[in-house]
């Protein structure tokens, strides 16, 4: 590997990293407010220059998908309905909540309203989505129940999403257990996905 070039695009640093390992293949990440792109050491200067683009112009593309705002959560609510619920949740409400410290994401099926935790934002768009999901079938399926988890069984990331969330809040040494504890608290009518990501 040749020694790494900076160069800014804009507001972002990037550091280009020539492998001769590589042959075809570019790829880009973010270390510590920097993007590092790394491509073959065959390429030209020209095509540096193409592929870094590209791929800034990727990665900022899935900062925005990972960050939506409240506008692009009701979009993405909508399309995820659609898609896996038959357009049939309809929440009069969905917007991004900093006061939920143990749960993802909480629902009142009587108002249809949603309300995400932005501990997510950052996370993984598909583990997003689950907790979007999860809780938009809380407006067709209150409890944790067969009928509930039916409902999810047509969005093929269920399980990966629910080991990703169990192994965050794992990590942040969160005290869990496997059922909703905290649905007592709630008021009636309520329903909250919690930390556990439970049955
Ligand atoms: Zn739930």
């Amino acid at each position: 590997m040749c020694s790494p070039i900076v160069v800014s695009m804009g507001s972002t640093d990037v550091e280009v990293r020539r492998s001769h390992r590589r042959r075809r293949t570019v790829s880009a990440y973010r270390d510590n407010g920097r993007t590092i792109v790394l491509i073959p050491a065959r390429f030209t200067k020209a095509e540096e220059q193409q592929w870094v683009a590209t791929m800034v112009a990727k990665l900022a593309k899935g900062d925005k998908r990972r960050r939506p705002s409240d506008t692009e959560l009701r979009a993405r609510a909508a399309e995820l309905s659609q898609r896996y619920l038959g357009g049939m949740a309809k929440p009069s409400s969905i917007r991004w909540v900093t006061n939920q410290n143990s749960r993802w994401g909480s629902c009142t099926p009587a108002e249809g309203t949603i309300r995400i935790s932005a501990r997510l934002k950052g996370m993984p768009g598909y583990v997003l989505d689950y907790v979007i999901l999860h809780e938009l079938a809380h407006l067709l399926a209150p409890g944790h129940g067969r009928q509930f988890w039916s409902l999810l069984t047509s969005y093929p990331r269920t399980e990966r999403a629910r080991g990703y969330l169990e192994g965050v809040a794992s990590a942040a040494g969160l005290d869990l257990t496997d059922a909703d504890q905290d649905e007592e608290a709630l008021a009636p009518g309520q329903a909250a996905l919690d930390v556990a990501a439970v049955d």
